[in-house]
């Protein structure tokens, strides 16, 4: 049943990002700054990304002119200015970002506002390449906007880069991925084509997490992840997400809670209560997940990976809670259904517990 949708009614936004993939592609790097014309490029990178960054620099001798291995999450300011100097003093006129939405969160900051064009190597699932959307956290306040100057060039996508990255990262990277794609599938601005993306990416990322949580190092399922991230990285930047998003940075904000791991426990409960006025989206996510009722389903598999069972277990209680509601209330978004205080009761409490979400 693919549910009612009126197939002359969408927009499909250019898609400006040129992709690379599959098993060995970093070896392409070089051909690729060559033929997109790319000036010698600074790589950036967080301090566990270093080794490769400087690996890639030494392979790449004309077309990099050094390593900066201080990109840290939420994109500090001072760590902008410092990356722009550092591209100055050394006569960058590109970026290579190296790693995760860290690496990747500061290319984008230094293409606003230092022009530095970048190509993406992303070891994480975060999709953070596929997205427009850039983020600058100064005096511990995050600012966030759109441009389509933040994109990259190109993204290469290697999954060999991905195998070292520990697994219980990879399974909430995972999890908060496949956030992204559920959202997708109710969102104001979803077309047949997000639809498409959206499902297959989460069938492929359950199973994949799976076999990574089983084997780590086994190349298809990190092939698999990989591509269902970059699949999820595209429903997250060519739709506009709703209210499990909004919980999430609600919770994150105001009670500093771990964002992949929150996403990850939220899910369930925000969807049991969603997809009661998403029909189209309940019907993909059972096929995709293979569950006759989605949110158990990914509930479930939460249990399968070891995800940790509940908000109280990452940092969250009753007071921090009140104040994350009444945030997510004051501020008016696009979401399959009313909200109102006693559904947000509903979704947050068996999240807080740990408990199974509602069932339909
Ligand atoms: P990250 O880039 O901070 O990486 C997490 C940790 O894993 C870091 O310590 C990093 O050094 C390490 N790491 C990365 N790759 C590794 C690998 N292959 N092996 C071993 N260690 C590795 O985390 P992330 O989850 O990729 O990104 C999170 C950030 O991205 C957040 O700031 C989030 O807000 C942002 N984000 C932005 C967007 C967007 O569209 N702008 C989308 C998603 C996430």
């Amino acid at each position: 049943m693919r549910g009612p949708f009126a197939p002359s009614d969408f927009t499909v936004p250019a898609l400006a990002t040129r992709v690379l993939f599959g098993h060995g592609r970093l070896a392409s790097l070089g051909a690729e700054l060559r033929d997109t014309g790319l000036g010698p490029a600074l790589l950036l990178c967080t301090d566990s990304g270093r080794d490769l960054a400087h690996r890639l620099a030494a392979d790449l001798p004309g077309a990099t002119v050094g390593v900066f291995d201080q990109a840290r999450m939420h994109v500090p300011r001072q760590t902008v200015e410092a990356a722009r100097t550092t591209a100055t003093a050394l006569g960058a006129e590109a970026c290579i970002a190296v790693g995760g939405g860290s690496a990747i969160g500061l290319a984008k900051a230094l293409a606003l506002e230092a022009d530095l064009p970048y190509v993406a190597v992303p070891t994480t699932y975060s999709g953070s390449e596929m997205t427009a959307v850039w983020g600058v956290t100064e005096d511990g306040t995050k600012t966030t906007g759109r441009s389509e100057r933040v994109r990259p060039v190109a993204v290469v996508y290697d999954p060999g880069l991905t195998v070292s990255l520990p697994v219980e990262v990879s399974v909430t990277s995972g999890l908060n991925a496949i956030a992204h794609a559920a959202e997708a599938l109710y969102a104001p601005d979803r077309s047949p084509l997000t639809d498409l993306m959206a499902g297959e990416a989460v069938g492929v990322m359950a199973e994949a997490l799976l076999g990574i949580a089983a084997d780590p190092t086994d190349a298809n399922s990190r092939a698999s992840a990989l591509y269902a991230a970059w699949l999820c990285g595209m429903c997250l930047g060519l739709t506009t997400m709703s209210l499990h998003h909004k919980l999430c940075h609600a919770l994150g904000g105001s009670l500093d809670l771990p964002h992949a791991p929150t996403h990850a426990v939220l899910l369930p409960h925000t969807l049991a209560f969603n997809l009661a006025a998403a029909p189209m989206a309940r019907s993909r996510l059972t096929q995709a997940l293979r569950h006759e009722d989605p949110p158990t389903g990914l509930w479930e598999l939460n249990q399968r990976l070891g995800v940790p069972a509940s908000l109280r277990e990452l940092g969250a209680d009753e007071a921090g809670l009140t104040a994350v509601v009444e945030q997510t209330l004051a501020v008016p978004y696009a979401n399959p259904r009313p909200v109102d205080r006693d559904a947000l009761d509903a979704i947050l409490t068996p999240a807080l517990h740990g408990g199974a979400p509602a069932t339909a």
